[in-house]
């Protein structure tokens, strides 16, 4: 392996390597590995301190994923699995980081990442075929191909609300939260936002709490975790034949271990339905509950509202006060066409007397004021405002770099200004030597990421060696290609609900931002299939040069 040639920092000549990754998370680490034994000369660039992307930045109380942990880790070394056991079904923020900083240190990945930096511009050099990367700190990079591993939900978004300067008192946001912690105890607390960060966060912040007050504009649907250990059958599962464990969430529709399912809602009696959602209820199974109740409960209002009026159920018996139960009731949108959230006691938190939840809907903010926030009927003294107003998906971090600019001088905010436009979500026309891991317009938050970025970086560095080893420089995909892809995005979602619903998904949860269904729906494994017929068919739809 040839060793990157390194300019010394700040003598403005560029850092030459093969390939330049942004970001060190689950993507950028394994994309690392893979480019070093590939034999390509590599660096990460990450804004962070450390590793650990999403689980770097997201500590706030009760951070957790929610695929269980034995599905949401890495599975392309059978060593690495056997040096690592997860301590819960859902481990929380401090022990994924915890895992990700092993991986770093078992493959030795730090040496080539040069952490706080921020890759600001990106351009290519049509004369030389490289992109010229230019960051925030030392040297500028110059390389033959660009992967941006930065995440999809790695942008925070920013408040929306007036007069967040005038605060006196704390603000903190779910994903920026500071490493030290934060002490809430005796505090009047207001969080801002119900999405997974605020139901994760709700119930500990209210523990410690003098009093907690939740600003609620859109609820959303929450299940019960039921964390603890590994459930029995999973493991079992798992340890009983892993490699065609692992091979079978690798072809499933979520990236998760679970049959299709074919009965449909309709062919099932109300107990049968009952029995089978209570079972998935018990199961503390975001995938489970997601995709095993019946066959049309994802592509059918009828077959979805069943789950919607079950789950509603529940919430009705977990609330007491039938106001603030109402309230804390989806009904804008169908199930599963928002991500919904995994939750400790979130229902329950809203029967203590230091809670109290705020319907938006009824009584919008006005503003913030320097002693806590106003809405239209009331005003609320506080001493911390914690914003869990969620992220710029998909695009937030890609746009973030700008300009990004291809052949021609086009760049890519351009390009974009009717929405992403990729093929495979993983490539875009104009842009050669260009790569996202999880873009847009690829299964990406629709699935296991972890089973996603796997197959995007093998997919991506499997090209990389195989155009260098036929003497190409340059890939890029073709426009007929890239159109049809979004044609094929767009016959895939009309058998989906994502069009009854407003979110994050869609780009509705950020004021301007063009509307557009951003994941692909067609599920993992099909995925799969159509990038490994890419390949087959001597890379359908790309130009090589
Ligand atoms: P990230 O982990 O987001 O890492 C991207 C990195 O790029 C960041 O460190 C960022 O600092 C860096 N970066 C971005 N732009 C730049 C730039 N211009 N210059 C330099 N560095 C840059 N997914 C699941 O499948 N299951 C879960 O249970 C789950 N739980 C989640 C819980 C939370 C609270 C959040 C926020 C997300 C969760 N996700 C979950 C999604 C999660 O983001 C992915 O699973 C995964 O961690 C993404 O890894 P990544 O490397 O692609 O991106």
């Amino acid at each position: 392996m040839v060793a990157a040639r390194e300019s010394k920092a700040g003598d403005g000549t560029a850092q030459q390597v093969d390939v330049a990754v942004v970001g060190a998370g689950f993507a950028g680490l394994y994309l690392l590995h893979r480019l070093r034994k590939a034999g390509f000369t590599t660096i990460a660039l990450e804004e962070a301190g450390d590793v650990g992307g999403t689980w770097y930045w997201n500590r706030y109380p009760g951070a957790r994923c929610d695929i269980q942990t034995i599905d949401y880790s890495y599975t392309f070394d059978p060593e690495l699995e056997a040096a690592w056991t997860w301590s819960e079904k859902y481990a929380t923020q401090p022990e994924i980081l915890r895992y990700l900083g092993f991986v770093a240190d078992r493959y030795d990945l730090r040496r080539d990442i040069r952490f706080k930096t921020r890759v600001t511009e990106a351009r290519w050099d049509e004369a030389a075929e490289r992109w010229q990367l230019t960051t925030d700190n030392g040297a500028p990079v110059s390389c033959r191909h660009y992967i941006m591993a930065t995440g999809c939900l790695s942008a925070p978004k920013p408040p929306e609300i007036d007069g967040v300067k005038d605060f006196k008192g704390e603000i903190y946001f779910t994903g920026r939260w500071p490493h030290d912690g934060v002490n809430l105890a005796g505090k009047r607390v207001a969080v801002i936002g119900t999405g997974s960060s605020a139901i994760q966060s709700i119930p500990l912040i209210a523990e410690q709490a003098a009093h907690l007050t939740v600003f609620q504009r859109t609820p959303n649907f929450a299940l019960p975790a039921h964390n603890g250990p590994a459930p029995d059958d999973r493991m079992s599962l798992l340890q009983g034949d892993r490699a065609a464990y692992r091979e079978q969430a690798r072809q499933s529709m979520a990236g998760v271990p679970y049959p299709q399912q074919t009965v449909m809602s309709w062919q099932l009696s109300d107990a049968e339905r009952r029995e089978r959602f209570e079972r998935a209820w018990a199961a503390g199974d975001l995938v489970h509950i997601l995709t095993q109740l019946w066959a049309d409960q994802a592509v059918d209002v009828d077959g979805n509202r069943i789950v919607q009026d079950l789950i509603r159920e529940k919430i009705r018996a977990a609330v007491r006060d039938p106001e603030t139960a109402a309230a804390l009731m989806p009904d804008d949108h169908p199930f599963g066409a928002k991500r919904p959230c995994l939750d400790t006691n979130y229902y329950a938190t809203y029967n203590r007397p230091n809670v109290t939840l705020v319907n938006l809907r009824q009584e919008p903010i006005k503003a913030i004021t320097a002693s806590g926030i106003a809405t239209n009927g009331r005003s609320f003294d506080l001493d911390v405002i914690v914003f869990a107003t969620g992220f710029d998906a998909m695009t937030g971090a890609i746009r973030a770099v700008h300009p990004i600019t291809g052949r021609g001088g086009r760049s890519l905010t351009d390009v974009w200004a009717q929405g992403p436009q990729t093929y495979l979500g993983l490539t875009v026309e104009g842009f050669p030597n260009f790569f996202m891991i999880t873009g847009p317009g690829s299964p990406s938050v629709l699935s296991n990421m972890a089973v996603s970025i796997e197959q995007h970086v093998d997919w991506v560095v499997d090209r990389l060696a195989a155009l260098r080893d036929a003497g190409f420089t340059t890939m890029e995909p073709t426009e007929t290609a890239q159109a049809g892809w979004a044609r094929h995005m767009a016959d895939c979602s009309m058998l989906t609900l994502h069009r009854l619903a407003n979110t994050w998904y869609t780009g509705a949860n950020v004021p301007g931002k063009v509307q557009g269904l951003m994941p692909y729906t067609g599920g993992v494994g099909p995925y799969r299939s159509i990038c490994d017929e890419v390949t087959s068919r001597g890379m359908l739809g790309f130009r090589l040069t």
